[in-house]
């Protein structure tokens, strides 16, 4: 009896030392101390013993459910102090790592049109916003009746002031400031009162410039496929399409062979295996009139392209809306 007594308090206590959670705490301490648990069977045991050692048995097993009751409390505190335990500073523990945030589409797009063209020797430069209408329309050839300049499309601040519909009035300005020859490429949002799947109010353009002695169509021509090839790989076709712009002459634009169907003919691009990226054409001489040049000692060529319309072809995304809901499952792609 003696040793039984003693064997449970030492079982009891080894189990205690090794034990994970509250619940298997719990469920030692109703399997030992409980109503029918191991230390009421002792006490049972004990009346069936000799008298003469009952009073000595009694105290022993006395005190060893006292231990036993204060040793379970104890472990209890400790195991309810587990969650307080999370501020103490575990150095081997790995270091948080911060999330990272990722260039928007359209700037990454943007960057990397701009270094094809600095590689080719071109110089970035910027514009103002908000434009006079005289460099966004009247010196680049658009007289006052034309369709551009309805309500409609352009957002006007004053009769004389506007948000500018194109990045195009950065050629008037560079040319109006330096002498030929120029060779420039200008990055810039561009605004016009319009928004559906394929418009939105404010959009990103490209715009390029060359001017000097004999520049011909053939520069133009070879500038952009060397550009198309760059951004969409050098197994990309393209195209010169006969078109018109009020300040180039002549003027064409660019189609790429479809970066869907490859050319076979699909939805996107509307089953002609092309997809149009951007307009182009040799400079107008009445647009060197305006600036000072000398229509008849310079020629040179301008090209413009809409970034989220490349950014939509390189990454195959269908709504151009995509680009400024700030959704991140979208985001966290690029
Ligand atoms: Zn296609």
């Amino acid at each position: 009896m003696k040793q039984a007594i003693n064997t449970l308090l030492q079982e009891t206590l080894d189990r205690l030392a090794s034990l994970e959670d509250a619940q298997e705490l719990e469920r030692l301490r109703i399997e030992v101390l409980g109503r029918k648990g191991k230390v009421a069977d002792l006490f049972k045991q004990l009346r069936n013993s000799p008298a003469e050692e009952r009073p000595a048995l009694g105290k022993l097993l006395n005190e060893a459910r006292s231990r036993l009751e204060s040793t379970f409390e104890e472990v209890k505190s400790q195991t309810a102090e587990v969650p307080r335990r999370e501020h103490v500073l575990d150095v081997s523990l790995p270091g948080r790592v911060p999330q990272l945030g990722h260039l928007h589409p359209i700037t990454r797009v943007s960057m990397e049109i701009t270094e094809i063209f600095l590689r080719l020797g071109f110089e970035v430069v910027e514009g103002p916003d908000v434009e006079l209408d005289y460099y966004n329309f009247e010196a680049l050839n658009i007289p006052k009746d034309h369709p551009a300049r309805d309500m409609q499309d352009t957002f006007y601040v004053t009769d004389s002031i506007v948000l500018r519909t194109h990045t195009s009035p950065i050629q008037v300005r560079v040319m109006e400031k330096q002498p030929p020859p120029v060779r420039i490429i200008a990055p810039g949002k561009a605004y016009r009162c319009d928004s559906d799947m394929t418009h939105t109010p404010m959009f990103h353009q490209v715009e390029g410039l060359v001017v000097d002695k004999d520049v011909s169509f053939g520069d133009l021509k070879g500038v952009l496929t060397t550009f198309v090839h760059q951004m969409f790989g050098p197994e990309v076709d393209l195209r010169f399409r006969p078109s018109f712009f009020p300040f180039t002459e002549p003027s064409a634009e660019v189609d790429i062979q479809c970066v869907i169907c490859r050319g076979e003919g699909c939805r996107v691009c509307s089953a002609t295996g092309w997809l149009e990226i951007l307009g182009s054409g040799m400079v107008d001489p009445e647009v060197f009139k305006m600036v000072g040049y000398e229509p008849e000692e310079v020629t040179g060529y301008a090209f413009g392209m809409g970034i989220e319309r490349i950014a939509m072809l390189k990454y195959g995304i269908n709504d151009l809306r995509l680009f400024f809901d700030n959704d991140l499952r979208f985001l966290e792609q690029f």
